[in-house]
Order: C-alpha cells, then structure tokens, then sequence
C-alpha cells in the first residue's frame, strides 16, 4: 500500500498555522522507498519539468542515505523541500508513475520532501558541499541580472551562479522567495523552509538585492549600461578580480516577475470596504503576518464571515487562512468540485477543515451597508452547459434564482494577470495579448539579451513550470553569453504556453 503523508488533526490544524502534513518518518520513507519499481526507463523523469532522476534518489532513500538522496535531488533541483511540498506531483511524476495503473503511484513528493527536509536538520554539514561547487566555479564569468526571486528567478540564478556567473538578483519585495514566500501560506509551506532553500541559493554565489524595483530603481537599460553600479558578492575570484567584474555591466538579463496582478469581478459593489484580492489579503497575512497584529503592525481588517470567490490553490488557501482566523469561510465557485483547478489534496483538507463549498453560485454583486461596508453577497445559481475553450463544461445562470449570502467580507481569487510594470516603461519588450511577456524558442525576448520565463510569459502556472523555464533559460544565456548558436528544439513560443485552467 502506499504511504500517506502523516497530517495534523483536522480539529487541531485549524487553530494554529503550523504545517499541515507532518512528513515521513525514517521507516515510512524507507518503507515508500522500497515500493519503487527502479524502472529501466523510468516514465516519472520525463514527467518532471525538471527531469529529476527519480528512481536514483528513491533508492538512496531505500539504502538509508538521506544525504546522498538530497545530493542526488540537488544536482536538478535547488529548491526540493519546496517542490515535496507543494508540486502537484499528481499531474506530473506520480500520474506517469508504473504504479499509478493500480492508482496507488510512489509517494514521490513526500518522499523529495522527506529527503530534503535532512538539509534542515544538518545544514551545517552541507556548507562544505556548498563550498565545492563554489569552488568549481572560481573564475568570474560575465555578470548576468536575474529580476524576481520567485521559483523561476531562484532556478535560473543558482544554475548560472554553479556554470561561474556573476549573479545579482533584484527582488521588489524585502523578502526573497515571491509567491513562495508572500502567497502560499505557511501552513502549506513554512517561510523557514524557503529561506533554507534561499539561503542554499546564496551559499552558491547569487548575490539577492532586495528592495529594488526595476523598471523603477533601475531600467533594462541601465543594467545593461552601468550593471546598477553594485559591487559582486564576495565569494568568487581574488579580491581584485572581484573589483573588476564590479564595474562591468550585465551582460544578460533574465526577467521572472511573475503574474501578480490580481483578477477582479466586475460587479457592482468590489470598491466597498472588506472586499481584497486574494494577493493583497494573503500578502498581509504571510509576509506581513497580519495575524499577529498588534505585535506585527499589519492589520488585515475582515469581519466574521467571509466568502471567498473562486476555485483555485489560492481560493483554498484563502479559506483556509480565513479558517484560522477564526472565522466561518465560504467558498463560492461557478463550477462543480470536478472542475476546480485546486489541488485535489488540498480541497480535501480544505473540507476536513470546514470550509463550507458553495457550487454551481456565481456573484453578481456585493451589497454594502450605509458606512461603506460588504453586507452580503448576491449570487446567481449555475448550470453546466458544453464545453468551452479549457475543455470543461461551460457554467450558464439559471434564471430568476438569485439569492443572498449573509457575508461580511469578500476575497476575490479568480487569477493573476502578469505582471505589468516592466514592458509598461520598456516600449521594446514585446508582450502578447494577454500581457505575458513574448519570448522565442530560447526564452529570449524581443530584446537582444533580454530573456524572461515563469508566470510572466505563462500566466499563473505552477512552482515547477516556472523552476523549468528558469532552468532552460539558464542553459540559453550561457549559449547566448559564449556566442553559441541557440537550439531550437524546444519550443516556449507563445503558441505553445499552457498555463492552468482559467478559473
Ligand atoms: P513569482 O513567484 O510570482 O515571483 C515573482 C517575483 O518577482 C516576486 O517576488 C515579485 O515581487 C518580483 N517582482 C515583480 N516585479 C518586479 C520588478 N519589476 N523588480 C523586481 N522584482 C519584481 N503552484 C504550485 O505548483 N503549487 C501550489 O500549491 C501553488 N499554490 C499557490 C498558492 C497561491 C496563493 C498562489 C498565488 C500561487 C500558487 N501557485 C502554486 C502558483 C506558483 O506559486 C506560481 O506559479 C509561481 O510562484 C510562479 O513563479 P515565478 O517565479 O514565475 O513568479
């Protein structure tokens, strides 16, 4: 039988916002171990943007080596305590898995988290790992830009800073980590493992300046011109060599700035007081930690009763950080449980939990009370008619049954737009209709040098989609930089970008 991830209770998780999956002890992860087939060609790698060797690091696990299995997930994959968390690993390497025929697949993801999380216990024994690779990588290269430290930014940056690249990368924000840090809520994934992981990706050279808008604090332009006039970090070359390099411009820019504009309804009532965007009221609630206030000086101003509209990962979380708060949450979604793009894990917890799900209701308007405050929230009642263009069944009003929500704050999750900023004060970055960002066949924008992957030429993906972008982008700025020709094997062309359903 496969092995299930311990979790906290339902009734105990709920008041607290520690991790909700527990992790693998030695002899479970040993015991999920053993189950894997060791495929002679193993479907699972091919299911993994990042192309994992999955059986390898399964059998280090099965042999007792957790070191060597972290090791093994490292030389693909620098962020594995963040992908065993929160990867839908049951649309990738677990759906393709030989056991997946029976339905009961290896346990893949706990098992990458189980691996990873010995990085935690023993960090100070993986400096020196850190320290060889550095080594490795002694000779200043070209210095390269990354902007965003999301999952996409991260990858590219760590794998250029292993080839010997001079990395800075620039974050607006004044923690690293982008939705990981500021979106995904530390009952999914602890602020302290991202920043293991961040911290692993500095060990490695990348120098992360944060508080810095670009396209605001500093243009394209600039980064190309005067490489924003910041010294290197002081980990490669002599002391001297450093200096030089330091007064070097960029030499390639890699542009991972995410989707994080958020989606709203349109409906009459969105600008009464207590309505938020998902981003804004998760963003106050994790990085912020709006739930401390007034020991954080945050306030995140809800009432007792809160719909949350949408069907996504970030309507689930919403819920469920609203749960935590205390209040009563309603999910209201237009589909049926069978059409939410959520990860079904995550909707079971969410019901475990006591989320009241509303299926089938779609909003037509908020009503506010005489000082400007949600009083309740109409909504229409919902059929499935033919499929539209994502494949699932179109949701159409049934007439005449509207009805009232007694709510008294409303969280808007239906999606993120990408980012603006950047093409909006850069006239020759190309965008596509939607606003991602256009990039060719090597991730390579409409400006010579320029490359760009994650959310902001996708739409809001996955944790794993962004980390291959910015793991192939890697591989075609260190092309770009020596002169090579580019491959043109793979094909990221606008034509071909695939984000997740739309709500
Ligand atoms: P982001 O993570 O968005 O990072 C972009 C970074 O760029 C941000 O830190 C931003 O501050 C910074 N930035 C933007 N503009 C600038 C600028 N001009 N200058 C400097 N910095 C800038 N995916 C999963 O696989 N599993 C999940 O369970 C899951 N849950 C999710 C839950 C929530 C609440 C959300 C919002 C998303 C979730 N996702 C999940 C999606 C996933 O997090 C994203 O697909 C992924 O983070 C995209 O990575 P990215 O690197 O492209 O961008």
């Amino acid at each position: 039988m496969r092995n299930k991830i311990p979790q906290q209770p339902a009734k105990e998780r709920v008041k607290n916002f520690f991790e909700v999956a527990l992790g693998f002890s030695k002899s479970e992860a040993e015991e999920e171990a053993r189950r894997c087939l060791q495929c002679k060609d193993p479907a699972c790698v091919k299911g993994c943007p990042v192309e994992i060797d999955i059986p390898a690091f399964i059998k280090l696990i099965k042999d007792g080596k957790q070191k060597e299995a972290l090791e093994k997930l490292k030389e693909k994959n620098n962020l594995p305590g963040i992908c065993g968390r929160v990867c839908p690993q049951e649309d990738q390497c677990e759906a393709v898995c030989v056991l997946n025929k029976k339905k009961i697949p290896v346990n893949i993801g706990a098992l990458e988290r189980y691996a990873a999380d010995y990085e935690l216990a023993h960090s100070s024994k993986l400096i020196a790992h850190r320290k060889e690779l550095r080594a490795k990588s002694q000779e200043p290269r070209a210095k390269i830009a990354v902007v965003g430290s999301g999952p996409a930014g991260l990858t590219c940056a760590a794998d250029l800073a292993r080839m010997g690249y001079e990395v800075t990368l620039f974050e607006s924000l004044h923690l690293p980590g982008g939705v990981l840090m500021y979106g995904i809520p530390e009952f999914r994934l602890p602020k302290k493992i991202v920043q293991n992981e961040v911290d692993y990706i500095k060990g490695l050279g990348v120098d992360i300046k944060t508080d810095t808008l670009i396209g605001n604090t500093y243009s394209i332009d600039d980064l190309f011109s005067r490489g924003s006039g910041i010294p290197p970090p002081a980990t490669a070359g002599s002391r001297k060599m450093r200096e030089e390099a330091g007064k070097e411009e960029f030499k390639a820019i890699f542009i991972a700035t995410g989707a994080g504009l958020p989606q709203f309804l349109g409906i009459a009532g969105e600008n009464l007081d207590r309505v938020y965007s998902a981003n804004e009221f998760l963003t106050r609630v994790n990085l912020m930690k709006a739930y401390k206030f007034p020991e954080y000086a945050t306030p995140v101003n809800i009432g007792k009763k809160i719909a949350v509209i949408g069907g996504g990962n970030v309507a689930l979380d919403s819920t469920r950080v609203a749960l935590r708060l205390g209040k009563r949450a309603v999910l209201v979604y237009r589909r049926t449980e069978k059409e939410m793009p959520g990860r079904i894990e995550e909707i079971d917890n969410a019901k475990a939990e006591g989320v009241i799900f509303k299926f089938l209701t779609q909003p037509v308007k908020i009503i506010g009370d005489e000082k400007g405050f949600v009083k309740a929230l109409e909504c229409i009642k919902m059929e499935l008619g033919e499929p539209d263009a994502s494949g699932r069944r179109r949701p159409l009003p049934i007439k005449d049954s509207n009805f009232v929500l007694d709510v008294d704050t409303v969280i808007v999750a239906i999606g993120q737009n990408p980012n603006p900023l950047l093409p909006k004060v850069t006239p020759s970055l190309k965008t596509n209709e939607d606003g991602t960002i256009w990039v060719d066949k090597n991730f390579m924008t409409s400006i010579p040098g320029v490359f760009a992957g994650g959310d902001i030429i996708t739409g809001a993906d996955t944790v794993i989609s962004a980390m291959g972008a910015g793991k192939k982008a890697a591989l075609a700025i260190n092309k770009y930089i020596k002169g090579q020709a580019l491959t043109q094997s793979e094909d990221v062309s606008s034509t071909n970008r695939k984000g997740v359903p739309k709500i």
